[in-house]
């Protein structure tokens, strides 16, 4: 098929934008006599007149050849083969043109294994330009930008996804969700960070196909899981997922209790946890991935604490520290949550008990602890969340002061 060409006059991205190191790459591959394209997200975001977190560069070179053009290039992956060009201040990724991924019922190569569920485990096939493009999840992540001419290379029809503002599958959307599960996550992530809305059968196909989101591997999701809470939008990314059924095949256990009978309500404090995560974002504030799980399991955490401290007779601090715990252990076995990070959530919610203590001695102990100020902000947001222990909130802060 032809691709669109739009001429350099006709678009907006200029070589200024482009980070240097990404025009040396560009240009060192094509006077080295290859086809060199910006690719992927910086385009698009470039197009959209954002701002790009990385370029990628897309080549008919083989990584072994990418090597042979840079000194500073080492090559990665065992799932898709990739060189990494290395600048001082950054790392431009730079890929050979792939082959699609073929129709399930296709006998799997040797590096192109296709799982009976349909999912894609291994592929490494070199292709086309053309075919590399429409590899890609989305229209609008499919946009090449050419340096030899400077034009963009349009096989997927994404410029026009683009101006409308709407993300669209490329290809069957049943059929690429069920190869790569994430894409559900990415597709929500980009419609809540660029304020595009997801074209109809893409969100139908979500629906239907978000339950395999349990055969994804447990390190890619809490990657992507990552990625949507630090979007920027991730009040938006919650309404997503609560309307296109995602939500509860994330986190099922809080999903079942959201969703209960009597779940009407349940979602103020998750709605204010996302709009906090996004003002901490704005404000460029780190904050420990523990804190945010912390926060997002907080109420159920509590609530499965009431239940199982009235059955098991445990005491409400005892009872907060197992429900915890067993939480976490479920959710451990989808999402590989880091063991350091799973220490901090238990270490957060295991204060706050001692929150209520109002004591002195308490304070100089509780100050002294390392993980006091995520607790004290998971405290803090608790009692406005819940409306409660405003007394306590307020010596806690005269507290810190006088630190
Ligand atoms: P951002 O970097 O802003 O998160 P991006 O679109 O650049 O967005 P990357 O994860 O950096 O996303 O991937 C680069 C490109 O690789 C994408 O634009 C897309 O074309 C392709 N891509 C990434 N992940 C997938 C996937 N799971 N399936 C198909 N194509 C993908
Ligand atoms: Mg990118």
């Amino acid at each position: 098929m032809q691709p669109h060409l739009i001429a350099r006059p006709d678009h907006i991205v200029s070589r200024r934008q482009i980070s240097p190191a990404a025009n040396k790459v560009l240009y060192g591959l094509k006077d080295a006599g290859y086809t060199a394209y910006l690719a992927g997200g910086g385009v698009r975001d470039l197009l959209l007149k954002r701002n790009p977190k990385d370029f990628d560069v897309a080549t008919n070179a083989t990584p072994e050849e990418v090597k042979k053009v840079f000194r500073n290039c080492r090559l990665i992956g065992r799932r898709f083969r990739l060189a990494h060009v290395y600048f001082h201040d950054e790392t431009i990724e730079v890929s050979t043109f792939r082959a699609p991924t073929p129709a399930t019922d296709e006998p799997a190569s040797d590096s192109h294994v296709v799982t009976e569920a349909g999912l894609v485990v291994r592929d490494n096939v070199f292709g086309s330009p053309e075919e590399d493009a429409l590899r890609r999840d989305f229209t609008v992540n499919a946009l090449f930008y050419n340096i030899a001419d400077f034009s963009i290379i349009d096989y997927a029809n994404g410029m026009e996804d683009l101006n409308n503002r709407i993300l669209r599958v490329i290809g069957d959307p049943e059929t690429r969700f069920t190869e790569d599960p994430v894409r559900i996550l990415r597709a929500i992530r980009f419609s809540a960070s660029l304020d595009f809305s997801i074209e109809e059968t893409a969100r139908t196909a979500i629906r239907v196909q978000a339950p395999r989101l349990e055969d994804c591997s447990s390190s890619r999701l809490y990657e992507e899981i990552q990625k949507l809470l630090g979007c920027g939008k991730a009040g938006r990314v919650f309404e997503l997922c609560r309307e296109l059924d995602v939500f509860e095949h994330l986190f099922p256990e809080i999903g079942a209790w959201l969703n209960a009978p009597d779940g009407e309500g349940k979602t103020h404090w998750l709605e204010k946890t996302f709009k906090q995560i996004d003002r901490w974002n704005a404000a460029g504030f780190r904050v420990a991935p523990a804190l945010i799980f912390a926060l997002l399991f907080g109420e159920y955490h509590e609530w499965v604490a009431e239940q199982i401290a009235v059955k098991e007779g445990l005491s409400h601090a005892d009872a907060l520290q197992e429900a915890t715990h067993r939480h976490i252990r479920q959710l451990c076995e989808r999402i590989r949550i880091p063991k350091a990070v799973t220490h901090h959530i238990a270490e957060i919610m295991a204060g706050q008990p001692r929150f209520l203590k109002t004591t002195p001695k308490n304070a100089q102990r509780m100050l002294r602890h390392r993980s006091f100020l995520d607790a004290f902000l998971y405290f803090k947001f608790s009692a406005r969340a819940a409306n409660r222990h405003e007394k306590e909130l307020a010596w806690w802060e005269e507290q810190r002061k006088k630190k």
